[in-house]
Parts: structure tokens; C-alpha cells; sequence
């Protein structure tokens, strides 16, 4: 048990494999035998050059693709064991998703983004709306939320995003590339938001190639040809093993 928290495993890769087949009949091997263990409290970075896997990772980790061979297990499922409907649970309820691009809907208000992905849970309007201005209030947005993406700063757009990915409580924070479309003062905003997410016990995976982002992290990986470089190393007490 280490002391970011209770231990508990959020995610367990085994020997994880991921090939491609392209059009022509090549096969590419996108993830090479990775191990990962992330534990509840853990706030990873995972890093790497152009090509050397990272989207794949981020993909098998969020429940998008699947592996080829291995295991990936999830707050204790198997997800390779999964049919489609499990997966699209696993992905609504399991992991709250941070992306480059926020992937707001613009003709929505902040507040309304942030239900989005209660109503797929089926909860209902009163209590979605209390725990959505709720989520919105723990970015530090709760004066914002009548406002549209295109009314709010690229910094305050992640920040709608995060509440959204966080709304429904999940057991994983998964950020790919959080940073990558903000200016230096939005980049401080967000990873200032993570910082106080991790120090209130939030588990967070963050893809990236930016090594000062990386920086802010507890731990960082680092992949390259499909595999970390050097191989993880148990680390017990900072909540990423193996
Ligand atoms: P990164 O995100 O680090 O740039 P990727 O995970 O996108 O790396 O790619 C890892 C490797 O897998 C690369 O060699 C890439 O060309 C290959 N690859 C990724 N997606 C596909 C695909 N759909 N079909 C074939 N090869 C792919």
C-alpha cells in the first residue's frame, strides 16, 4: 500500500500486444509486451517520440481498441472479455476522457457539456444538472456555466472538459494531450487543475509529447517502439508498479 492512497488497483496491463495489419499486408507492431500497473492516487505521465505508440496506448487504455494479445484489466474486469455494451459502459462510467481538442459541443452551454455524459447514464434532469454545476464549481468555473465553448478561453474550454470527464465520478482521469492546443498561461491553468485533482486523491493518466507537462507529474513513462524504455520498475509507494 503506498501513501497516495488506498492501493487499489485501477488498471493492470499484462504483455500487451497491439499489431496492425495496413492495406498492403504489412504488419506493425504499435505496442510490443507493455506492462503497466496504475494504482488508485497515481498521476502518471506516459511520454515517447512520433510513432512510438502512445495513441495505441491511450486507445486500449480508454476502452476504444482492443489489444491483440494480452491483458488489460479495469477497476478488476477483464475489458478483452467485454461485448460491445460492457465497453460502452466501462468507457461511460470507468474513465473520464481529456482530449487535445476538448470536444465540447458548441451549441451547448458549460453546464449542459457537463451532463452529456449523465444523460447516457440515464440520470435524471434534476440530479444531472445539481452534479453537473457541482463538477463545474470543482474546476473553478461555477460563475461560467450558462456560457457556450465559443464564449469561454481555450484554458476554461479544458476546464468544462475536465468537469465533464469527472462528473460521473470515474475511476480514471485519461488526458491525451490535455495541453496541446493552449497557450503557456491556459497550459499553467489546466496543470494547476491536475495538480489539485491528484492532491484530492483523483487517479490520472495524462498522454503526452511535452516534457514540461510530463514534469508536473508524480511518475513518467517512457515509451518507445511499443514498449517503455527503461521497463517500469515497482514503485509502490508512488502508485505505479511493474
Ligand atoms: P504515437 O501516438 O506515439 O505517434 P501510434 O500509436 O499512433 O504512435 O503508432 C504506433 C505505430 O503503429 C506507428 O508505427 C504507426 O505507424 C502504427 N499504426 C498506428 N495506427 C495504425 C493503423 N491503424 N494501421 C497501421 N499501423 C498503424
Amino acid at each position: 500500500m503506498g501513501p497516495e492512497g488506498t492501493g487499489r488497483t485501477v488498471l493492470d496491463l499484462r504483455d500487451a500486444v497491439k499489431t496492425y495489419t495496413t492495406g498492403s499486408g504489412l504488419t506493425v507492431r504499435a505496442l510490443v509486451g507493455v506492462d503497466l500497473t496504475v494504482r488508485e492516487g497515481a498521476y502518471l505521465a506516459i511520454t515517447g517520440p512520433s510513432g512510438s505508440g502512445k495513441s495505441t496506448l491511450m486507445h486500449v487504455l480508454g476502452c476504444l481498441d482492443a489489444l491483440t494479445t494480452g491483458s488489460y484489466r479495469l477497476d478488476g474486469v477483464e475489458v478483452g472479455a467485454m461485448d460491445e455494451y460492457g465497453l460502452a459502459a466501462a468507457r461511460n462510467r470507468l474513465i473520464g476522457f481529456v482530449f487535445q481538442q476538448f470536444h465540447l459541443l458548441p451549441g451547448l452551454s458549460a453546464v449542459r457539456n457537463v451532463e452529456l455524459p449523465l444523460a447516457y447514464a440515464g440520470v435524471g434532469r434534476a440530479d444531472r444538472r445539481a452534479r453537473a454545476v457541482a463538477a463545474l464549481e470543482r474546476v473553478g468555473l461555477g460563475d461560467r456555466t450558462d456560457h457556450r465553448p465559443g464564449e469561454l478561453s481555450g484554458g476554461q474550454q479544458q476546464r468544462v472538459a475536465v468537469a465533464r470527464a469527472l462528473v460521473t465520478e470515474p475511476a480514471l482521469l485519461l488526458a491525451d494531450e490535455p495541453t496541446g492546443n493552449l497557450d503557456s498561461a491556459s497550459t499553467e491553468d489546466v496543470l494547476d487543475l491536475f495538480d489539485e485533482l491528484h492532491a484530492a486523491g483523483r487517479t490520472i493518466v495524462v498522454i503526452t509529447h511535452e516534457q514540461d507537462v510530463a514534469a508536473r507529474a508524480q511518475d513518467r513513462l517512457h515509451l518507445r517502439d511499443g514498449r517503455f524504455t527503461p521497463p517500469p520498475v515497482i514503485a509502490g509507494a508512488t502508485g505505479v508498479a511493474r
